[in-house]
Parts: structure tokens; C-alpha cells; sequence
């Protein structure tokens, strides 16, 4: 499923299992542990599959449980001053 060209350069997407991949969906913010995704081995562009894609919109419009939830540290930049 991978192994194809790169859309954005003369790269070749090559599969790449990721410890923990963040999606910013339009509904939440998504990980994902142990996924396999495709990264040009060129410009390091990160592709994802359908399963992928359809996964992190059923956990983020919650038609799927996640196994468990992330607290994520939200803060502002202090200016140096
Ligand atoms: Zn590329």
C-alpha cells in the first residue's frame, strides 16, 4: 500500500511504524500508538491511509471509544520581555 511516488517531490513514500502520531482533526486532537504511516523518503511528507483516516474521525466525532485519554498541556507564549 505504500511504496508509491510523493505527491509534492521525486521521493518515494516508504512505510514507517510510529510509536505515537498526532491528527489534528477538525473535531479534537487524535493519537494514534503504533501506526504504520507512509513518509517520503525524500521530503519526509506523511502520508496517511484510508483505515488511518476513517479511525481518527470515529474516535473524533466519538462513533468509536478511544482506549484512553491523553491530557495534553494547553499554555500561551510568555513574551521574553
Ligand atoms: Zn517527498
Amino acid at each position: 500500500m505504500y511504496g508509491y511516488r510523493c505527491e509534492y517531490c521525486r521521493g518515494t513514500v516508504r512505510p514507517r511504524r510510529i510509536a505515537r502520531e498526532s491528527f489534528k482533526h477538525r473535531l479534537g486532537f487524535i493519537i494514534l500508538e503504533d501506526v504504520t504511516i507512509g513518509v517520503c523518503d525524500n521530503c519526509g511528507n506523511r502520508y496517511y491511509n484510508a483505515d488511518i483516516l476513517r479511525t481518527v474521525h470515529e474516535i473524533a466525532s466519538g462513533k468509536r471509544p478511544a482506549e484512553t485519554t491523553a491530557v495534553i498541556p494547553v499554555a500561551h507564549v510568555t513574551p521574553a520581555g
